[in-house]
Formats: C-alpha cells, structure tokens, sequence
C-alpha cells in the first residue's frame, strides 16, 4: 500500500523511480508456490520480466526455478542464488558463446527453436565433453493439417518449430550423439486473460504427447511456458494463478512420471511495482491539458511500445476531476502514457504512480536523450 507516510518521503526521492512493494511480491510467490506445490508443478520464473538483483534474490528464496533468454540473465540468476539444475535457457538466437557458458554452468535444459541450432548445441557440447539437455519448443500456432495455416505460420513467426518439422528434428536428433531430449516447451503469448487459450493449449500438448509416445519417446517434461495475465485495470487484484494451474491440472494428460513446468514472468512481478513520478508542467493544448511528468518511455516504454495501459494516480491531489493526456519529456510523440484520462485537479510538483509496473518496466528502461535510468526503492526502505 501507499500510504501517506510512503508519499510524504516519495518527495524527498530522486523522481522517477521504480516501488516495488514486497508485501504483494511476497503474496504473489506464496500464492504460486502453494497452487504449483499442490499438483507438484515445476515453476521457471521469467527472468527477463524484471531482473532486479534483489527481486531475483526473493523469487529464488522461494525455491522457484528461473526461465533465461540471454547468458546474461542466466549469471543474474546464478548470483542471486538460482539453482544451475533449475535453469532453462530459450530464445531464438542464442549465440556460442553464451551456449557453452550454460553447458559449462550445467544449466537443466535449453529449449530449442531450430534444427540449426540443436546442431550447433550438440558441437559445443561434444567439445566441452558433455551432453545436452533440450527440450523442442514447438510452435502450436499452426494445426499441422491446415495447409492454409502452415503457410501463415512460417510467414509469421520466427519462435518455434512447426510441428510437421517434427519428423526431421527427431531424424537429426538420432544422429546428434550430445544432445538428449528430454521435452516439450511451448510459449504462446503473453498477457492472456482469457483462461480458454491455454485450455486450447492443453488440447494442442495432449495431440502432441500422444505423437511422441507413438514413437516410442516418453518426454518426460511438458513445459507450458508463460503469459498469464494481471488486471491492468485493477493494480491492487492478484493473477488468476489458482484457476490457471486448476485448469493445467484438469485439461492436461500428463503420462506417467511426467514432470509439468511453468514459466510466469508478468503475472510474478506485474503487480509489486509502480513507476514513481513527479509533475513538471500542466501545459494548455487546444483541446486537452497536458500533464507533463518527469517519467518517460525511457522509464517505461510499454504504452509506446504496445499502446499498453497503465493505470495512473495523481498520489498527492485531492481536488476536482479533469481529463489529462499524461505525457513525458523525450522527444517523440510516443512518449504518452495516457489520453485523455481522469485525475484529481494536477498541478506542479503533484507525485502521480503509474501502476502494474513490474514487469517489462524497468528492465526496459534505456537512456535514450542521455537520461539517468530509474532507480529502485523497496517498500522497506522507505
Ligand atoms: C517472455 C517469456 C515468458 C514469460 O512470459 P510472461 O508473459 O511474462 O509470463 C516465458 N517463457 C518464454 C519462453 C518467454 O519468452
């Protein structure tokens, strides 16, 4: 909670800056782990989402694994006490370099998205002596009996293997002696509200399952990837994580002794953070008022980027309400991060949070126009 003794040393602070309240963090990672503990679910936090050290340091005291994209984010997690055996490495273009640092760290599995590159991680692992764990991330986007569809499919995204290169990859597979399979991975999307999606998804890994085991391969893990959503509209509401795992647990057929993994990312750290700004100017345009903040999409480059909403608070006015497009101060006319919102009467020096912030927020944040980037500050600290 904000409350008044929070907003009286926000003025004091170096505005704008990242709140991340951990009480919420706290309840979000209990919630997770009660709700994937209850059908022995593995869970990979989503280490791009927010790479805080010390949000890293709480998310792995609670015993939860880590999902990288980059070497980076891998050595991140590492330092701030992820277990090398419950870490997953994904993305589309993973360079040498940063794949025989994951063999070397003896990372739990990659998850792979080419031929060409299960081919380049099989030649390092046999150089480094070693071998591989991998798992397919296979893109259920494409109904493999739908030319029509293939056809878009390919056109449309680059993550992913489509599922009627399967027969190749498991081919080449037999020949790669330092790779081994071990599972399936999927990552559909992000910001899914809609439950019925992943029940979809369910459906497309039953299919696939079957497929493997027809073939004699029993995978022993199915990784559902991320993207559950969080209520932008409601900043104080927790993520659906009870219905979510309900319905992976109802419409999911794991065979015997298969393990299911989770990768949330937004619907972790979302919530627990709001961009932290103060008022410069209110500025008259011909048809709105313009709130001129000190935060930009240097700090937050969401709604630029995604036209995605924020909610956003005026913390220190009381007064009557006026419309306002919230904007900031780099030179782009993207920089907005709200048109034509309701706020109380805002003025000069008013401290306004943008709400839901902690996630693809300050791991985003650039110095374009030279700027400082934002610090953070911990709801017990201040
Ligand atoms: C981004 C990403 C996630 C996390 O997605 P959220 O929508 O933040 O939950 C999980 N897995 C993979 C492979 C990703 O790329």
């Amino acid at each position: 909670m904000i409350n008044k003794d929070k907003i009286k040393k926000f003025r004091d602070l170096r505005t704008p800056f990242y709140y991340y309240d951990l009480e919420v963090l706290n309840n979000t990672l209990s919630t997770l782990r009660k709700e994937s503990e209850k059908h022995g679910y593995i869970v990979h936090y989503a280490v791009k989402s927010n790479a805080n050290p010390r949000i890293l340091q709480i998310i792995s005291s609670y015993g939860f694994g880590a999902d990288c994209v980059s070497w980076n984010e891998i050595d991140a997690a590492l330092k701030a006490g992820f277990d090398p055996s419950r870490i997953v490495f994904a993305g589309v273009g993973k360079s040498d370099l940063e794949i025989s640092n994951a063999l070397k760290a003896g990372i739990f599995c990659f998850n792979c998205e080419s031929i060409p590159e299960i081919e380049v991680i099989d030649d390092l692992a046999q150089s480094l002596g070693t071998i591989a764990r991998i798992a397919l991330r296979i893109n259920p986007l494409v109904e493999a009996h739908t030319h029509k569809y293939i056809t878009t499919g390919i056109e449309e995204s680059k993550f992913g293997i489509h599922t009627w290169e399967l027969d190749n990859v498991m081919n080449r597979l037999t020949e790669l002696k330092n790779t081994e399979l071990i599972g399936m991975h999927f990552h559909i999307g992000s910001q899914i509200t809609k439950l019925s999606v992943f029940q979809s998804l369910c459906t497309h890994i039953n299919e696939l399952n079957e497929w493997f085991s027809s073939r004699g391969r029993e995978l022993k893990i199915i990784n559902v990837g991320g993207g559950l959503g969080i209520d932008y509209e409601n900043p104080e509401t927790y993520p659906m994580f009870s219905e979510y795992i309900n319905l992976l647990h109802e419409f999911l057929d794991l065979k015997a002794g298969q393990e299911l993994h989770m990768e949330p990312g937004r619907a972790v750290t979302g919530q627990c953070g709001s961009l932290i700004s103060k008022v410069l100017y209110v500025k008259n345009g011909s048809n709105t008022l313009f709130a001129i903040i000190d935060a930009g999409m240097t700090d937050l480059i969401r709604p630029a980027l995604y036209q995605a909403h924020h909610k956003i608070e005026n913390l220190t006015s009381r007064g009557d309400l006026y419309r306002y497009d919230v904007v900031g101060p780099i030179c782009e006319s993207s920089d907005t991060f709200a048109k034509f919102i309701e706020l109380p009467e805002t003025k000069r020096g008013d401290i306004v949070a943008i709400r839901s912030a902690g996630a693809y927020g300050e791991v985003m944040a650039s110095r374009y126009n030279l700027r400082e980037l934002p610090a953070a500050v911990f709801s017990d600290e201040v």
